[in-house]
């Protein structure tokens, strides 16, 4: 049996109120039986046999042994990873959103099409830009999708020598990773010593081969580009194109927007910004905005609304094409807008507000404590990177240990190690949806952590000492992991692991 959604009316969603969602829902569920056939049908099938109390305590356990952004501060610096709001599940998680197909007519999708055009307003007005594609998958694929409309569109002018994309070093390493898989050659710009752009360094980068320039602001140091718009300027000039790579979306958010600092093409991690689980590989959502002059270039299908219905348009013949199968994923949207709606207006103001003024606090708080230094400018917006280089020098305790050693304090680690251009990085981001009771227990930590590489090198180096794993090998993690419950009643029985 398989149960069919029917989709008669619409789900009403009111763009005008933020703070209400009204989801009416349409009629009822029915039953449709499901032919398959013999062939495919399993002879035997092996299964633990375990009574409910086994099966409920399994994965209990397995869910104690983890740690997610319901347990506490997820600092993870450049992933924004901050509480999913489980209004976001109940909606997602709706049979008529859990069980839609991308083949159903569109008679019987308007619902979720209006879902989809929705989102697409808040999204424009966010950020500024004129029209979206919610089809890609996460940030990379935004971005490649963006590369690819920037092609498009210097090809389409005939400018055909236009083969190369600025970066400066302190970008993620999907900027240019997505630009040479768009067949680009990358141009890696410095920062300066105040961890921005280096605009002579900029200047001298442009050229009639410039077609764009991809960059976040604020940046992965978490400084914002104060000259965003002599950037823009230089780089329109020489004839190329803004990418904003929107994953650092929530340290300016309801405050400054990339459409009008000059960018032209944006996308933004709705798993990042707009609070959808992500961690573990997805599912994630980036979907790409642009400018009027590029609108003919995004991928096909564009949501439409005629004033009375909803429409997928695929008359568009400059588009790259897809970038993903069928129309992104549609779960994550949803999350996404319920979030944009409960928070309205001022909510997501308040949100680039607060996320700010906790990077903040924690940095004045951290600042100072021996082993860890504060490079570049002291203002920070969503996350600040901290260097434990002279704790490395002093006491030969790494960064990976200090990380390691944060998991004993019942801590989630932040991201370490990028961006590259700080050594020995400690890059935080603490969020808004976290308290100064979090802020304040994370600094002590660190400060602690600070006290015992310089008195007790080995308890920090040896961490973790409380987790129910020790240090793990990343890489045979990786290429063996476990997971189904035979592969782990064996290596156990084989004692090849310990817990
Ligand atoms: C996360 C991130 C990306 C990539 O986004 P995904 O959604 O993980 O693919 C790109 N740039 C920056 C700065 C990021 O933090």
């Amino acid at each position: 049996m398989f149960r069919q959604a029917k989709w008669e009316e619409p789900l009403v969603f009111e763009l005008s109120k933020p703070g209400r969602i009204g989801f009416t829902l349409p009629s009822p569920i029915e039953d449709i039986d499901i032919q398959i056939p013999q062939h495919l049908k399993r002879k035997n099938l092996e299964l633990p046999e375990l009574s409910e109390p086994e099966v409920v305590r399994h994965y209990t356990r397995l869910s104690q042994m983890n740690y997610g952004v319901d347990n506490g501060m997820y600092p993870l610096g450049s992933c924004t990873m901050k509480y999913n709001p489980k209004i976001n599940e109940e909606l997602a998680n709706h049979p008529e959103v859990a069980f839609i197909h991308p083949y159903q007519d569109e008679r019987t999708v308007q619902g979720a099409l209006q879902i989809m055009w929705e989102l697409e307003q808040w999204l424009k007005e966010i950020v500024g830009m004129d029209r979206f594609t919610l089809q890609p998958a996460a940030g990379a694929n935004g971005e490649f999708t963006g590369v690819m409309i920037i092609r498009a569109y210097h090809l389409d002018r005939g400018e055909t020598q236009r083969n190369e994309i600025i970066v400066p070093d302190s970008a993620h390493g999907t900027n240019p990773a997505s630009a040479a898989m768009a067949g680009f050659k990358v141009v890696e710009i410095p920062s300066n010593e105040q961890g921005m752009v280096d605009i002579a360094a900029l200047e001298n980068a442009v050229s009639e081969k410039t077609a764009g320039i991809m960059l976040t602001n604020p940046n992965t140091l978490g400084i914002f580009e104060e000259d965003i718009l002599e950037i823009a300027k230089i780089v329109h000039d020489a004839g190329g194109l803004l990418y904003y790579d929107g994953a650092n979306l929530n340290g300016i958010l309801g405050k400054a927007r990339p459409g009008d600092m000059g960018f032209d093409v944006v996308h933004i991690n709705l798993h990042k910004t707009f609070s959808t689980p992500h961690g573990g590989g997805g599912p994630g959502s980036g979907p790409v905005g642009v400018k009027k002059h590029l609108i003919d270039y995004l991928p096909v299908p564009l949501v439409e609304f005629d004033g009375k219905r909803y429409y997928l348009n695929y008359d568009l013949p400059k588009s790259i094409g897809k970038v993903k199968e069928f129309y992104g994923n549609f779960a994550v949207l949803v999350r996404a807008l319920t979030y944009l709606k409960m928070m309205g207006r001022d909510g997501l103001r308040e949100v680039g507000e607060v996320a700010v003024l906790n990077a903040n606090y924690l940095a004045q708080k951290l600042k100072g404590t021996k082993g860890y230094e504060l490079p570049h400018k002291e203002l920070r917006k969503h996350e600040v990177v901290f260097s434990a280089e002279p704790m490395k020098r002093d006491t030969g305790v790494k960064t990976l240990d200090v990380a390691k050693r944060l998991l004993d304090f019942g801590l989630h680690a932040p991201t370490i190690y990028f961006p590259l251009i700080v050594h020995e990085a400690l890059m935080i981001e603490p969020t808004e949806t976290v308290t100064k009771e979090d802020l304040d227990a994370y600094v002590e930590a660190l400060k602690q952590i600070s006290k015992e590489a310089y008195t007790n090198p080995e308890l920090v180096k040896s961490a973790p000492h409380n987790t129910t794993v020790r240090r793990l090998d990343d890489v045979l993690a990786a290429k063996r992991p476990i997971i189904t419950w035979r592969m782990y009643k064996e290596l156990k029985e084989k004692e090849e692991i310990d817990y």
